[in-house]
């Protein structure tokens, strides 16, 4: 089975933050998660490099627009390793072979005959890359977003005709409940097609950096469409000298944020079938973090800036914040201070303890080695399901819930420690094999959790399922019992050492 997850391309006019590497954990979550159950994997992101936005950004810095983009896109590049994500290939719109493609793709659209020539009048954000629908318009012709007065267009555009898929659409929306995840965005995304669909521009007049139109010199494709077709056009060269589009094509998962709902849940749809592909299999919308402006921390300030996150604490220790603190989906708040507050009170106490006292006993009371014994089956039972429970919340997207069942058995683990009091059996030599099957079930029970954490917390994983002896990565051994005993372990420094 293949499995293709993309997040959004990141405009290059701005420098890369905490709701850039949101998406692209998500996605790497996911990528991960799925590689572990044996998956055929395509992880997909990059960089969005025309259009005005890019166009008015180079200005201001006195760069021209490919100089801006090939400053900025190693940027976003550069968040990614100390992220630890996963991507397959990283696009930029800007790759010679994107826009190629692009020019293939809509090409095909026009001969398809969904476009044609007409005159464009109407408001438009330049900041948006959008043209504005009447119900899109903010007071005094401003942008609800961007709040700066919105420009009055009037070009002779290329049109797309999207009025002509408002049937396809609804059917989409009708068959395919589970097309847009949550619910409430795919009614959004329904309620907008219910307005009724106009045809909108597929190319600008008046701008020169963009894909050039291939029937129409004097064009280039609006930014939109050149940037959506990215999730395409990148399967056909991203691996030398072989086309992955047959093989990824549809797109399991497309994670985007909620102010891009209108272009990908209408208009990537449409487009796609005016092309003669497949729509994706899921769209799925998450919220916004967002930060509460009081709740300082002592060793962040008052902002959680990715990067000074990884290098005063670490990666996993972001990658975990952004889905427990906030359902993904949802909005949420997010702070400083609620960060360190995870950070002590779940990973370094309720994890990072687990593992170093477990490790430690088995090294004092055993030598190192896990018992060969048999498990404890009242702990077993509360394992049993729970590989496939992540697996089916994953699937969903439910990547917060799916850390939630994980940290319940995180938790239960530390309970048992606290029920079996292994300290108590060691001083008693009657009890040594109630000691045994005590470690051994602990020691099996931390590496079960760690093989489903490892999608979460892949630097954690990896230092502690070595230092637990497991070198294997399939999802089959999340199984609590899945490895026997007499595994030689070795101990760990603090997995999440205390910050001042
Ligand atoms: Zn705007």
């Amino acid at each position: 089975m293949t499995f293709y997850v993309t997040t959004p391309i990141f405009y290059v006019n701005a420098a890369p933050h905490l709701g850039h590497a949101y998406t692209t954990i998500a996605a790497d979550v996911m990528a991960r998660h799925m590689r572990a159950r044996g998956e055929d994997v395509f992880f997909l992101t990059g960089t969005d490099e025309h259009g005005e936005p890019v166009v008015q950004a180079a200005e201001r810095e006195g760069l021209t627009p490919r100089e801006l983009g090939d400053r900025n896109a190693p940027r976003f590049k550069a968040l990614l390793e100390p992220l630890l994500v996963s991507n397959d290939f990283f696009i930029r719109t800007s790759d010679p072979e994107h826009e190629s493609k692009v020019q293939e793709i809509l090409q095909r659209v026009h001969d398809n005959g969904h476009v044609y020539k007409g005159l464009y009048e109407g408001w438009y954000c330049p900041r948006c890359a959008d043209f504005k629908t009447e119900s899109e318009i903010g007071p005094d012709n401003t942008c609800p977003i961007h709040h700066i007065p919105l420009t009055r267009e009037h070009e002779e555009n290329w049109f797309f005709a999207l009025s002509s898929f408002q049937e396809p659409l609804e059917r989409l929306f009708a068959e395919r409940p589970d097309f847009v995840r949550p619910q409430v965005r795919a009614n959004e995304a329904k309620a907008f097609i219910g307005q009724g669909l106009r045809d909108v521009s597929l190319t600008r007049a008046n701008l020169k950096w963009g894909v050039p139109v291939p029937w129409d010199a004097d064009q280039v494709f609006y930014v939109w469409f050149d940037a959506l077709l990215n999730y395409v056009t990148a399967l056909s060269y991203a691996r030398p000298g072989e086309d992955l589009t047959s093989t990824f094509w549809p797109a399991s998962y497309q994670l985007i944020g909620k102010d891009i709902i209108k272009f990908h849940a209408v208009y990537w749809p449409a487009l796609l079938i005016a092309a003669g592909y497949e729509v994706p299999e899921r769209l799925f919308v998450h919220g916004y973090l967002l930060m509460q402006g009081e709740k300082m921390s002592k060793s962040l300030g008052n902002v959680l800036d990715p990067f000074q996150v990884i290098e005063q604490f670490s990666a996993d220790a972001l990658r975990f914040y952004c889905f427990r603190e906030v359902s993904f989906g949802q909005d949420g708040s997010i702070s400083p201070a609620g960060f360190e507050t995870r950070y002590e009170t779940e990973l370094a106490n309720e994890y990072g303890n687990l593992a170093s006292r477990t490790l430690s006993m088995i090294a004092r009371y055993r030598d190192g080695v896990v018992p060969d014994v048999a498990l404890d089956e009242t702990l077993g039972h509360d394992f049993f399901d729970l590989p496939d429970r992540v697996a089916e919340l994953i699937d969903g997207a439910e990547l917060t819930q799916a850390l939630d069942v994980i940290w319940e058995r995180v938790r239960r683990l530390n309970r048992y420690v606290e029920e079996r009091a292994p300290w108590q059996l060691a001083r008693d030599e009657r009890r040594a094999g109630d000691l045994d099957v005590t470690l051994r079930s602990l020691a099996e029970g931390l590496r079960a959790v760690t093989v489903l954490l490892a999608a979460y917390l892949p630097a954690t994983a990896e230092k502690l399922l070595a230092a637990l002896g497991e070198r294997g990565t399939g999802y089959a051994l999340a199984r609590y019992g899945a490895r026997d005993g007499g595994t030689a372990v070795t101990k760990v420094d603090q997995l999440f050492p205390k910050r001042d």
